[in-house]
């Protein structure tokens, strides 16, 4: 598969997106339409995504626990902008055991119902608050028109449910861990992302406000990478989640909601690949590093080898790939793990012994750019080195791409030259007929109310209407 060429970016960045994902060996189609297999690369990626992501969870006071896959129907209809936000993307059981079931069991396409109504028997006083738990595990939603990580029917996800005793309290939730998200894909993923506030039509189905994570993808389209929400009262009224405060007055709590999915893959897949194949961040990837012996006689072989054993024990402390197939070439193989994006590629020949050396090639600078020649002395060193020079070099390209592709837009002739080409960056009124008239005539939408705004008053893109806040206008996935 390997020597095939991949579709290029520039020409099909889609085809290219799914080409590389089936080629990589990421995932798969599954027999059931809009379902994905996710494959022992993929999941290890998505392992190291959970593992970094937990880490912070943990720090941030969270504890994970699991809910049930199964909801009953009347759950959903207690929180009315819920059910009518999620209604039609339902999968419903309605025979179980081979009979009729007495009441329709939804499978969960997100469970802030069946955690409210837990909370409601758990939460009984101020002393029970906070409430900080979350949930790994995957949810349902009928989707009609999927892509592999993008959008499946079924997908991959943690949910961060919490209850607070205050208004204040969750609203602080909210935002640390939008924050939490941010720093994650900043730094472990070294995907650039914009942190902000959801518009009212682009937000979370029952909360107050909604806040995300936008990120910008190689063909310049949005893609909402992690979302956290303020729930308000909205589902502890629903659910009756209440608890006695310090005067022993009965009060309902404060909820919020945050997830991020294995959109994150896809994140990851679009901002950092090229037409070689996927480019992954050293803190992340499955493998780090490849290794690859090359020889051409059993003389060199006897020669390389022991060099070889020597340098995988030195580098332990890394994932590292040794690549000791023998039935291809070391050229098939260099392909191979550059279009499944491993960083680093540490290359040993005889010539390499001769001289105590190896030769270094980084996947972000293809060809003779990346290549140089190392001492084989305090390699690990000299390894770590380079991957956190990877990792910082990927962040900063995209963030260079992304301000490249941002255009101040002060009137609507400009956001509509702007969206073609990237995102516009416009202040806007905040009325949705303003939104929707931008979404009808060029596909792009609201991508969020950036936290840092430049403060004073400016004139809405749209309407000439006085506006207050500036947004992100961005075709997206
Ligand atoms: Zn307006």
């Amino acid at each position: 598969m390997a020597d095939e060429k991949l579709p290029l970016q520039s020409e099909n960045f889609s085809e290219w997106y799914n080409q590389v994902i089936l080629r990589a060996e990421l995932a798969d189609y599954s027999p059931v339409r809009g379902c994905m297999v996710v494959r022992p690369y993929g999941w290890a990626l998505w392992e190291n995504i959970q593992q970094s992501l937990d880490l912070r969870f943990k720090a941030t006071g969270h504890v994970n626990a699991a809910f049930p896959l199964l909801i009953p129907m009347s759950f959903l209809e207690k929180e009315k902008q819920h059910v009518e936000g999620f209604s039609p993307e339902l999968a419903v059981v309605t025979i179980g055991g081979g009979e009729k079931l007495e009441e329709p069991l939804v499978i969960r396409p997100t469970s802030e119902t069946i955690i409210g109504h837990m909370y409601s028997r758990w939460i009984k006083s101020y002393r029970d608050l906070p409430v900080l738990i979350n949930q790994w595990g995957s949810v349902v939603r009928w989707e009609m028109r999927t892509r592999l990580f993008l959008r499946t029917l079924e997908f991959y996800w943690q949910e961060g449910h919490t209850a607070h005793a205050t208004s204040e309290e969750a609203q602080e939730e909210t935002l640390r861990m939008l924050n939490v998200y941010a720093d994650f894909a900043e730094n472990e993923a070294a995907v650039p992302v914009m942190r902000g506030r959801k518009s009212e039509t682009e937000k979370f189905a029952g909360a107050v406000s909604s806040y995300s994570i936008e990120a910008m993808m190689g063909d310049t389209r949005a893609l909402q990478s992690g979302t956290s929400h303020n729930l308000g009262q909205n589902f502890a009224k629903a659910f009756e989640i209440q608890y006695l405060d310090v005067n022993n007055q009965l009060q309902h709590v404060w909820t919020t909601s945050w997830g991020l999915s294995t959109r994150m893959v896809g994140a990851i897949i679009m901002t950092h690949g090229d037409d070689q194949g996927l480019i992954l961040p050293p803190r992340l990837a499955p493998h780090q590093i490849v290794l690859v012996p090359i020889f051409r006689s059993e003389e060199e072989r006897s020669k390389v080898m022991p060099v070889v054993d020597r340098i995988q024990q030195e580098l332990s402390g890394f994932r590292l790939k040794l690549d000791a197939r023998t039935e291809v070439t070391p050229g098939f193989k260099f392909n191979d793990w550059e279009m499944r994006g491993v960083p680093l590629r540490i290359e040993v020949g005889p010539k390499d012994v001769e001289k105590g050396t190896v030769a270094f090639a980084r996947r972000d600078r293809p060809g003779r750019e990346g290549k140089s020649f190392v001492e084989q002395t305090n390699l690990a060193a000299r390894v770590a080195e380079s991957l956190t020079d990877i990792q910082a070099s990927l962040f900063n390209r995209a963030l260079a791409f992304r301000k490249a592709h941002t255009f101040e837009s002060s009137d609507y002739g400009e956001l509509q030259e702007a969206v073609l080409k990237g995102w516009a960056y416009a202040w806007w009124c905040g009325s949705a007929d303003c939104e929707a008239k931008v979404k009808e005539d060029t596909k792009a939408t609201t991508r969020c109310i950036p936290l840092d705004q430049p403060g004073g008053r400016g004139k809405c893109v749209v309407c000439g209407q006085p506006a207050a806040e500036k947004v992100y206008f961005a075709r997206a996935y």
